[in-house]
């Protein structure tokens, strides 16, 4: 199994504190929903960007779209406009963070791609030189080297200096 197998098995997570909510886990989230971990780092009427509960790799980042949606061909133009351009401002704020040498970014659409949340949400995976792959997992999970908490914290910090801007991102 190579990185792809990794990219599509990473999905498997979960926000929840406690028995399982009833209800979507991201419009939860997005509605600051004290049944959920919130790890968001950032807002707007159209999306919320968040650290991963349980990331791949430090620095593991979802956009997600406040609407509920399920398919990326459900977005508004105006949505997609804004998309780019927050993956183009987030990684900025990670090359700052974090350093990676390389990134996944992508979509997991539907359950049989590897999807566990429903809610459309794109992945923004930082990669490191000194990954060492499958030995790096243990039941299914990443070893971390950082708390997704102390992550947040951390980009919130450069983000408070660097704030997001359609127009100049
Ligand atoms: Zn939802």
């Amino acid at each position: 199994m190579g990185d792809s197998g990794y990219f599509f098995n990473f999905d498997k997570m979960s926000y929840v504190k406690g028995r399982h909510p009833a209800g979507c886990i991201l419009c939860l989230a997005r509605d600051r929903s004290p049944d959920v971990v919130d790890l968001s780092i950032w807002r707007d009427a159209q999306f919320v960007a968040s650290v991963n509960l349980y990331p791949y790799n430090p620095g593991h980042l979802m956009i997600y779209p406040c609407r509920h949606v399920e398919d990326i061909r459900e977005l508004t133009r105006e949505e997609e406009t804004e998309l780019v351009a927050l993956q183009r401002w987030l990684l900025g704020i990670l090359d700052r963070a974090c350093a990676p040498h390389a990134y996944n970014i992508g979509f997991n659409m539907g359950a049989a791609a590897g999807a566990s949340i429903n809610h459309l949400h794109l992945h923004i995976i930082p990669r490191y030189p000194r990954e060492t792959g499958i030995a790096d997992l243990i039941a299914g999970r990443r070893v971390l080297v950082e708390d997704p908490r102390e992550t947040a914290r951390r980009l919130s910090e450069i983000i408070a200096q660097a704030p997001f801007s359609i127009s100049s991102s």
